[in-house]
């Protein structure tokens, strides 16, 4: 091989997506045309859509549009600097203020997204000889937070609270500091952890205790306030980590807790030191949401979304689907193969209804399944016109 020959150091790749393609998922993102609504359009078909996490509809609530536009008006479009050298701006202060009173804690710290929230709260906080008790289905940027931070990782079953309390009486005295973190609303089959039975176990082997309220940001508690305020657990959760992106309708995640623990993360967090600060158009339209939330208009969006979650679950379980444990939102219609999730998402897409199928590696094998989420924004004719399409595809394909 001369010099000048031209070879293709990236050509393995080829053989990778191969292998790929063969295990028989690969993302091809359909494509939205305008809108994030309970109506939209996905690669040119109108669809009732079960695949947002726009929960409450606050995507295109036309406060949050206008915030947005002022706020791109008097600050411009870009915070031009990190956070801790030159962009941090008074909106940035505004929304960490108004969530701190909203999640009724003593401070806030917003980073760039839920995931680098995660990832820049769980490694900051710990280290080596430290132990982290990690439920089973956590998140992905649960998962990289804790690798980064080079602590030992402890997994517990599925909501399994009597299998960690064991699991902590064999182990907790190995480590010096410990955590324990959940979702509290798993994404994949929309279940809630046992987080008061999670609380006491913290409090019994001294782990700090973290909750992931991604899905339940807008969707659990008083006016959305999450889940430590849905089980009425204030003040016995150390870390609540909020999405702004989901229920919220921007973008961005935030640790809600302690005076000395957002001062800690403010000096040590790496995505929120060395990644450029939100937008003022970002951060406004999170105010927005923040303030829509604590106002009677919030209460009511958070109770739709409810009564819909409620109608839509009870009817798909009378058709005789399996729904799993979901108690949320989040309603999984678990089919056993890949190739039925996949037949029948394809199927109903084709009636006129977009719910995404979830197969393995994301789910265990033969646990596939299609996932709906309902939002605030559905009708009952949306509603219907989905059930209906189950009814039809599920028939077709003999799942119930
Ligand atoms: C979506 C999600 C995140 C990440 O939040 P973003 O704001 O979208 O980055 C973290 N945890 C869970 C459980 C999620 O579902």
């Amino acid at each position: 091989m001369t010099a000048l020959t031209r070879t293709d150091r990236l050509g393995f790749l080829e053989g990778e997506l191969k292998d790929l393609y063969e295990q028989g998922f690969v993302w091809r993102p359909r494509i939205l045309e305008g809108e994030q609504r309970a109506r939209a359009r996905f690669d040119g078909q109108e669809v009732v859509n079960l695949s947002s996490n726009n929960y409450l509809g606050l995507t295109n609530h036309p406060r949050l549009r206008e915030s947005a536009k002022r706020a791109i008006d008097r600050y411009g479009a870009g915070a031009g600097a990190v956070r801790p050298i030159a962009g941090t701006m008074t909106l940035h202060r505004e929304l960490e203020e108004k969530l701190a009173r909203f999640k009724g804690v003593e401070a806030t710290l917003v980073f760039q997204s839920g995931f680098a929230a995660n990832l820049g709260a769980i490694q900051t906080l710990m280290g080596k000889g430290d132990a982290i008790y990690s439920e089973e289905l956590n998140h992905g940027s649960i998962i990289d937070g804790c690798r980064l931070s080079g602590s030992e990782i402890l997994r517990w079953p599925h909501r399994n609270a009597d299998a960690l309390r064991r699991l902590c009486k064999e182990s907790r005295q190995k480590y010096r500091r410990a955590l324990l973190v959940t979702d509290a609303v798993f994404s994949m089959d929309g279940d809630i952890a046992p987080l008061k039975e999670l609380a006491s176990i913290a409090e019994e082997f001294d782990l700090i205790f973290m909750v992931d309220d991604a899905h339940a940001s807008g969707v659990l508690g008083r006016g959305g306030r999450g889940s430590a305020d849905h089980f009425g657990l204030h003040g016995r959760v150390d870390l609540q980590m909020g999405t702004l992106s989901k229920a919220l309708g921007a973008m961005g995640g935030y640790i809600a807790g302690s005076k000395n623990l957002i001062e800690f993360l403010i000096q040590k967090a790496r995505p929120w030191l060395l990644s450029t600060a939100h937008p003022p158009a970002v951060v406004a339209a999170a105010i927005a949401s923040v303030e829509i939330l604590e106002s009677p208009e919030g209460e009511r969006l958070v109770a739709k979304l409810w009564e819909n979650a409620n109608y839509f679950k009870q009817e798909l379980k009378k058709l005789g689907f399996n729904t799993g444990a979901s108690e949320t939102p989040i309603t999984p219609v678990i089919v056993g193969s890949s190739q039925n999730a996949k037949e029948l998402a394809r199927r109903l897409f084709a009636e006129g209804v977009f719910a995404q199928e979830i197969v393995f590696p994301m789910v265990a094998r033969e646990k596939a399944r299609v996932r709906t989420i309902v939002t605030a924004m559905h009708t009952k004719e949306d509603l219907d016109f989905a059930l209906n399409a189950f009814k039809k595809v599920g028939k077709e394909l003999e799942l119930m």
